[in-house]
């Protein structure tokens, strides 16, 4: 989400006059978009902050802080980091030009407000954004993990109104995407009124995308396994847009956790759901999301969730160290795990993880499947694509990004599968 948020503050500070520049060349103006989920991603802003100062000298740009840490710690960034001449919560980002121009005036200026009116109703419209787009639908939550800050820096769940969605896809599709990524921090508690007024979920947005003439593909992220509905089920089935893909975060296998984390759901629920979805599209690949460590987790409770990752088989997941984010219940819970013994698990988890990620890819070796062309790879002719499964697809073609291609995946690497297309593979043989 926090791509897509830098794409449209680059469109609404474009439309404004200015010019993005490349990494690492001098600039007026720094936008440091920030993450505010883990302790880590948050003190990042801080190095990076001295590392511009550092390098500009007396030259100094104009610093913005946006995004969730700015949300979170308001003011007290420019207490910490004086060259911070902007603060902008997540929900206040429309006003960044407004926010800029103040700055250039000497004023700090800052706008963490969560208003009533969708920033979206005040963003530009799209521009190009290459073959693969993201478009936020839903944000905030209302789910209130006992670990996260989402409900506090995001603010509550809300929808995106179905027209505003559609349109904004239309404009993506008409600016060159063949992909849209649905995004959302519960994407799949989406709710809204159709053009006709009955209440739709989020499949019937993705049964409507999937009317789109030069829409190809559609995915959707994050997901919470209690918002999986039936009809979003039927329509993996159903619409072959959908990609077999689905990121549906679990956190522990065991259910002591998954209740203190208060995640509403338990280890038997969330494989009922698995199961659900892999009857409707056998060749579904599933993706997830843990935390080793939370407060109290012991050895046999972690246990519990190497047990559920055997169980599930997932074809790609991420696994984080638990983080104590302030102003959350689990921070001062007693029991917290030494990092020595997160260390462990983590590396216990992502080691399981791994090898059935590798078995996944192994899967698909020696097969024909179709990629998408997103940008050129390393090498001369060299173009780097994504299959249905979101594995990244390595091969030497002068089909242009954008292209949907037949592929023959002959090898596979840590990272990335390599393929050869499949007419130059025909050539291939001929020859
Ligand atoms: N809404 C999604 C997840 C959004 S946050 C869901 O509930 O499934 C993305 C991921 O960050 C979470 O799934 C979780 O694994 C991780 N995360 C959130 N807070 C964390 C914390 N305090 N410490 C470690 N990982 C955390
Ligand atoms: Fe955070 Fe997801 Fe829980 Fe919401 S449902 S509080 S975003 S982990």
């Amino acid at each position: 989400m926090n791509v897509y948020d830098g794409q449209r503050m680059t469109e609404l500070l474009e439309a404004e006059g200015m010019t993005a520049v490349a990494e690492g060349e001098s600039a007026d103006l720094v936008v440091l978009n920030t993450c505010h989920i883990r302790e880590r991603a948050s003190e990042k802003v801080y190095s990076d902050i001295g590392r511009i100062v550092k390098r500009a000298g007396a030259d100094k740009p104009l610093i913005a802080v946006a995004g969730c840490v700015a949300q979170a710690e308001g003011r007290e960034i420019s207490a910490r980091a004086p060259a911070v001449d902007i603060v902008v919560g997540p929900q206040a980002y429309h006003r960044l030009p407004a926010l800029v121009a103040e700055a250039a005036g000497g004023k700090r200026a800052l706008d963490t407000d969560m208003p009533l009116v969708s920033k979206f109703d005040l963003l530009p419209a799209r521009r190009r954004q290459g073959p693969s787009s993201f478009l936020t639908v839903q944000e905030g939550c209302d789910k209130f993990c006992t670990y996260c800050v989402v409900p506090y820096t995001r603010g509550a769940e809300v929808s995106r109104p179905w027209a505003a969605v559609i349109d904004e896809a239309k404009a993506l599709v008409d600016a060159g995407a063949c992909e849209i990524t649905l995004l959302g921090q519960n994407v799949n508690a989406w709710t809204g009124e159709d053009e006709a007024g009955r209440m739709q979920g989020l499949d019937g947005l993705i049964r409507a995308l999937d009317r789109l003439p030069g829409l190809a593909r559609i995915r959707y992220m994050t997901s919470h396994p209690n918002d999986m509905t039936d009809g979003l089920i039927e329509a993996h089935r159903d619409v072959e847009k959908l990609m077999p893909f689905l990121h549906l975060p679990v956190q522990s296998g065991s259910d002591r956790i998954l209740k203190a984390m208060n995640r509403s759901h338990d280890s038997e629920s969330y494989a009922r759901i698995i199961d659900k979805v892999r009857i409707a599209r056998p060749d579904i690949a599933i993706s997830g999301d843990f935390i080793v460590g939370f407060p109290g987790e012991t050895d046999a409770e972690f246990e519990d969730t190497l047990k559920l990752v055997e169980r599930i088989g997932y074809a790609q997941a991420f696994s984080f160290k638990y983080s104590p984010r302030p102003g959350t219940p689990a921070a001062t819970m007693d029991d917290q795990v030494p990092p020595a013994v997160m260390d462990e698990r983590l590396q216990r988890l992502q080691g399981a993880l791994n090898r059935q990620q590798h078995a996944f890819n192994d899967t698909i070796f020696g097969r024909t499947i179709s990629v998408l062309i997103e940008r050129d790879g390393k090498k001369p002719g060299q173009r780097i694509g994504k299959s249905p499964w979101l594995q990244s697809i390595v091969l030497e073609t002068d089909a242009p990004v954008g292209t949907l291609l037949d592929v023959t995946i002959v090898s596979s690497g840590p990272n990335s599968l390599n393929g050869v297309a499949a007419p130059q593979l025909e050539r291939l043989y001929v020859a």
